[in-house]
């Protein structure tokens, strides 16, 4: 545990109605429509290594190919506006955490998820794609990517469980798999809609 680190998730709460007799909004059960995410992959990932978006896609398809949910990803290399679900690497580190590897940072609307970006820690934190060890100090993009690919698709709790990727924290380890913790979360997440529908 020495070397490991949090991975945080930022929710930002966006309300589409302000009359103060609405109740507060909650983020409980909240996800995409079954359809397609659009994901905008912004060239400063390429700082982290040069075969970080491969691994990137490969982290968002492994929830649909492992978890089987109603939910296909759309992937485009360009930089990111207002409003793309952005993936993008950041040095220096603007958020409230250095220790952060990444962040997920989730915008909802009354009936669900707005969008989603992941921000990476390059200021404090060496990457790799290799799949193996090289350093304590160097974190698997697509292990991270993984974990933060269930942030964007509504998983906002964290798992008491260390070998769930849905864990807080991240080692120098690679896991680029899910649980079947991870998998039955999300599953429910995505189920509970299709039966209100
Ligand atoms: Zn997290």
């Amino acid at each position: 545990m020495k070397y490991q680190l949090w991975i945080t998730a930022v929710v930002a709460l966006a309300v589409a109605c302000d009359d103060p007799t609405e109740p507060p909004p909650t983020t409980d059960g909240m996800h995409w429509p079954p359809g397609q995410i659009d994901i905008v992959i912004d060239p400063s990932v390429g700082t982290m290594d040069p075969d970080a978006a491969t691994h990137i896609k490969a982290a968002f398809y492994t929830w649909v190919h492992q978890a089987d949910i109603p939910i296909t990803f759309s992937f485009e290399t360009r930089a990111c506006d207002a409003w793309d679900n952005c993936v993008e690497a950041e040095s220096p580190w603007e958020w409230s955490n250095p220790e952060a590897a990444a962040i997920t940072d989730l915008v909802y609307v009354s009936d669900g998820i707005k969008s989603a970006s992941i921000i990476f820690n390059t200021e404090n934190w060496k990457w790799s794609t290799s799949g193996e060890f090289v350093s304590t100090l160097t974190r698997d993009i697509q292990t991270a990517a993984l974990h933060e690919a269930g942030h964007v698709l509504g998983l906002i709790e964290h798992s008491d469980d260390p070998e769930a990727t849905m864990f807080a924290e991240i080692g120098w380890d690679v896991d680029r798999t899910l649980s079947q913790e991870d998998i039955d979360s999300v599953r429910e997440l995505y189920n509970e809609r299709s039966r209100r529908d």
